[in-house]
């Protein structure tokens, strides 16, 4: 049973975001991400909208299903996905709060973005995992929210 969430329009004016319905426990599941499998060659024929698909392998994506593709990015994140699929609370999230994971942490392709989340640990860009400060790096993989593909590629 996930808690209740529901779509409404994002913080910073860049479209829809996925919030919170009621309290969310820190740990607790959110929800699993699902949707069609897609090829990068799939991903980039898709155009800008490539910022729906979460990545899951070095050639393989997933083309996201709502609610899971509403859920915007933070550089100050307050959920993260964990064993690829699963979007987990990072920290208490209160109803109403956006919820946000940090796309980096699902990334080692090309692909980039500018980043308006407006926090104050602000990148600015949004890039591949491996362009992250190492601090950041050990942080996300201490936690455990890192791409099972990205550590292989890492340790390699
Ligand atoms: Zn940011």
């Amino acid at each position: 049973m996930y808690p209740a969430t529901h779509i409404a329009p994002a913080t910073g004016n860049i479209g829809h975001g996925l919030f919170a319905g009621e309290p969310i426990a820190a740990g607790g599941e959110i929800l699993r991400f699902t949707g069609p499998r897609l090829t990068l060659t799939q991903v980039r024929a898709k155009g800008p909208l490539a910022a729906n698909a979460l990545q899951i392998g070095i050639d393989s994506y997933v083309d996201l299903d709502p609610p899971g593709r509403l859920v915007n990015h933070s550089c100050d994140p307050n959920a993260a996905v964990f064993d690829d699929l699963r979007l987990v609370a990072l920290r208490d999230i209160a109803a109403e709060d956006e919820i946000r994971f940090d796309y980096s942490t699902t990334i080692s392709d090309g692909w980039t973005m500018l980043c308006l989340c407006g926090s104050i640990h602000c990148r600015g860009i949004v890039t591949a995992f491996q362009l992250l400060s190492r601090e950041l790096q050990r942080k996300y993989t201490l936690l455990g929210c890192v791409q099972q593909f990205i550590l292989t590629e890492l340790e390699a």
